[in-house]
């Protein structure tokens, strides 16, 4: 059996791909760059900040550099505070799944987002407290697809066999790179049946094994 489980925030936990997406266009119009939902979700969804803005300002006629680019970001951080306070990104049925877990296994989130960003809102839902360790973007070396963000949160609880929680291709990667057990779903929505499927046919192999 593992324990803990290490949960993703944006897609995962918290429905906050669209706000991101919302805060990036209009931050980047500004530049004349014109960022379209099908290609941010398709292309840039757990993907870092800093590459999304040099692709996207490689593609820019005339191209733009991330550097040029970059002070942007503190703007899009504001407005996405500022809208995720407004309107907080959790389902009420994912806060009380992690409600019910805490107790049962150690809990972690490890996101690329910075801290400023993902704090705030775990704190409003009461979900900070039930967590053994929060790993930020701005925290490690190395972002998701490496397994640095998996393999910190980890040893910051002490444990060796983690379920990883993911939504995003990069986040698979990097839970798979760290060599553990990585269950994908497609959205926030589907969090608390996927789990709940997944820990009954590990529990149903553990009974098996054991007969
Ligand atoms: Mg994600």
């Amino acid at each position: 059996m593992f324990d803990p489980i290490l949960f993703d925030f944006d897609g995962v936990l918290a429905d906050t791909e669209p706000v991101h997406f919302e805060c990036w266009r209009e931050v980047l119009a500004g530049f004349g760059i014109h960022l379209e939902w099908s290609s941010f979700q398709r292309e840039f969804v757990g993907v870092s900040d800093w590459e999304m803005l040099e692709r996207l300002g490689a593609a820019r006629t005339p191209p733009i550099s991330a550097e040029e680019l970059w002070p942007s970001y503190s703007r899009k951080r504001e407005l996405f505070q500022t809208r995720i306070a407004a309107q907080p990104p959790f389902q009420q049925a994912t806060v009380d799944l992690l409600r019910e877990l805490h107790g049962k296994y150690k809990l972690a989130v490890v996101s690329s987002s910075h801290h400023q960003e993902i704090e705030p809102p775990l704190a409003r839902a009461g979900i900070l407290p039930l967590l053994g360790a929060l790993v930020c973007g701005n925290q490690v070396q190395n972002l998701k697809p490496a397994p640095e963000p998996y393999l910190r949160a980890a040893q910051l609880l002490g444990a060796s066999n983690p379920l990883v929680i993911e939504d995003s291709e990069p986040g698979v990667a990097s839970g798979r790179a760290a060599g553990f057990e990585v269950l994908r779903i497609p959205n926030p929505s589907a969090l608390v049946g996927s789990l709940d499927e997944y820990l009954r046919r590990v529990s149903l192999v553990a009974q098996r094994k054991s007969l």
